[in-house]
């Protein structure tokens, strides 16, 4: 990769009054978890729509917490990625305001991230989906979903539902609000991992290009955007390895 444009990319980012990223699987992937949708993705086998369907949840939830103990419960396996690492130290050092991800795996907030717009929603709270007001956090499903039983209401007895949204419910409005909002004000928007083939959530760099920001592409394979794109790399990893340097070069 060119070194002057990755300084370039750098030098955006430093001087741009409010940058967002917005990721997708790609960067999860860097963790070792499993394109959900990619070509080697989850969903090509069989079974794999049904662990994230509602409707076969409300009738069997083992089914998803058997598939899911390993994919989004297994945290001690899974790391944040030198990508997670390094938009954090960015938010850190004041240059990058949000991100927006459509990933369920909460790397961003382990990498120590801060604003993490979830638009797929998040493990990180288990509901009862009769009762209201019952609030699990992750920490404790997971120790519960790691022994091999599952997370109980403890009004009803019914097994609580991960705040992740399945096939079959609508996205988390407030959250798609609040990313509309953030991609509407960046004048920079980091598009990170992701093919942008999925909406609503694929509309946010729109948002960005519609009131005037600019966009940059980091992804291993086209998308729709790529000719709006100021940059299009391929290559997340070394892509942040090199913004990583940069930081550390400029450090005090
Ligand atoms: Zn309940």
């Amino acid at each position: 990769m060119p070194v002057k444009e990755l300084k370039e990319l750098y030098e955006k980012i430093s001087r741009a009054g409010h940058c967002t990223a917005f990721t997708g699987a790609g960067v999860s992937t860097l963790s070792g978890i499993r394109d959900f949708r990619g070509k080697n993705g989850l969903y090509n086998d069989v079974d794999a729509e049904k662990i994230f369907d509602i409707g076969y949840f409300k009738k069997d939830p083992s089914l998803y917490y058997k598939a899911a103990s390993d994919l989004i419960y297994s945290v001690d396996e899974k790391k944040p990625s030198v990508v997670h690492i390094v938009l954090a130290e960015l938010e850190k050092r004041g240059f990058l305001k949000a991100i927006i991800t459509q990933n369920i795996d909460l790397l961003h907030t382990r990498a120590g991230s801060a604003r993490v717009i979830e638009v797929h929603g998040s493990p990180k709270i288990h509901h009862c989906l009769s009762c209201t007001g019952i609030n699990m956090p992750f920490d404790e499903a997971v120790a519960i979903v790691r022994r091999g039983e599952m997370p109980e209401c403890p009004k009803c007895k019914r097994v609580l539902k991960p705040a992740i949204t399945f096939f079959g419910e609508n996205l988390p409005v407030d959250a798609l609000m609040e990313a509309t909002k953030e991609a509407e004000k960046s004048d920079l928007m980091l598009v990170l991992g992701t093919s942008l083939s999925v909406f609503p959530a694929a509309a946010m760099p729109q948002y960005t290009l519609r009131h005037g920001g600019e966009i940059v592409i980091v992804n291993n394979m086209s998308t729709s955007l790529d000719s709006y794109a100021l940059f299009h790399f391929d290559d997340l990893e070394e892509v942040f390895n090199g913004i990583r340097d940069l930081i550390q070069r400029s450090a005090p």
